[in-house]
């Protein structure tokens, strides 16, 4: 018997079954046992926790999973991987669920278990099509997910854990640093994917606060602003207010300077406490 997780055994699989690798639900299957091996251990679990994975594919990272104790949650869309997936892993500590992540309420799901749990994390090397909606899915859907350490695409990666003045810099940079405490866990290279994408990727942790480090007062016109301020890179927060929102430039530059902020400052200059800030000074202009 071949080591699942290897090359091989994908290989092997795939042909034994006549299935090819589907681009459309983003397989990109990984191929290392040493890898597979580092990212099971990123969380720390016991055998009284749950793992949910996201597209377990031939499942390589889900048999390193199940051998750290945890019990194991998958969610599978392929329909010609689940019967594989039953066969291979039939221990109690395993459940399947066929179907789209995206089409789950996975609170639910958990309690189906009927078991209790010292903790629930997510481990995933994701479909890369779908990073974003997974991610703000678990964020705005789960109350029971309180670490995720998902495989994406190294840029998305960087823009996550991008910080103020950086290119990465964004909207969705302060979005996920406002909700969640996010690094960077390990680079993975491109190489030890079968089939190779075309960029480097990363699994990042994030730890989802139950406690906002900063509130604003009204977190719709902290969003709302946050998604003006960036409208156009290049243009001052200033201009990007006044255009996107139509209000007064002189009075929000008056209010930036109330926040001991430059009147013609960037979007990417401010901080998550900045934009905070920014939220309370200016809620009482905004509908
Ligand atoms: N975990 C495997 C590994 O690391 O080798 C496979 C990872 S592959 C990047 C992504 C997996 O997610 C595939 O098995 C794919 O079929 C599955 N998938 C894609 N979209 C999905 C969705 N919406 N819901 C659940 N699984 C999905």
């Amino acid at each position: 018997m071949t080591k699942i997780g290897t090359i091989t055994h994908i290989k092997e699989t795939l042909k034994k079954h006549n299935i090819k690798i589907k681009k459309k639900f983003g397989q990109n299957f990984l191929t290392d046992l040493n890898i597979l091996k580092k990212i099971a251990h990123l969380p720390d679990v016991t055998d009284k926790s749950l793992i949910i994975e996201i597209g377990p594919g031939l499942g390589g990272l889900t048999k390193q999973l199940l051998d750290t104790g945890a019990t194991v949650l998958g969610y599978e869309i392929d329909n010609d991987l689940v019967p594989i997936l039953k066969e291979t892993f039939k221990a109690d500590a395993f459940s399947l669920i066929h179907g789209d992540f995206l089409e789950r309420n996975i609170d639910q799901d958990v309690k189906a278990l009927n078991k209790e749990f010292d903790k629930v994390v997510v481990v995933a090397n994701l479909p890369y099509y779908i990073t974003t909606p997974i991610v703000f899915k678990i964020l705005e859907e789960s109350s029971i997910i309180k670490e995720t350490y998902m495989m994406m695409q190294l840029e998305v990666a960087k823009r996550f854990t991008g910080k103020p003045s950086t290119k990465d810099y964004n909207a969705l940079s302060v979005t996920i640093q406002y909700k969640t405490d996010t690094n960077i866990a390990m680079t993975v290279p491109k190489t030890v994917f079968i089939p190779q994408p075309r960029v480097d990727s990363a699994v990042i942790q994030m730890i989802i606060r139950e406690n906002k480090k900063h509130t604003p007062n009204n977190e719709n016109i902290f969003f709302k602003i946050l998604k003006s301020s960036f409208r156009q890179r290049r243009k001052t927060l200033a201009n990007n207010l006044s255009n996107t929102l139509n209000l007064d430039k002189s009075a929000i530059k008056e209010h930036l300077q109330n926040l001991g902020l430059k009147p013609n400052i960037r979007a990417e200059k401010l901080s998550v406490k900045d934009f905070v800030h920014l939220s309370d000074e200016l809620e009482h202009l905004i509908s």
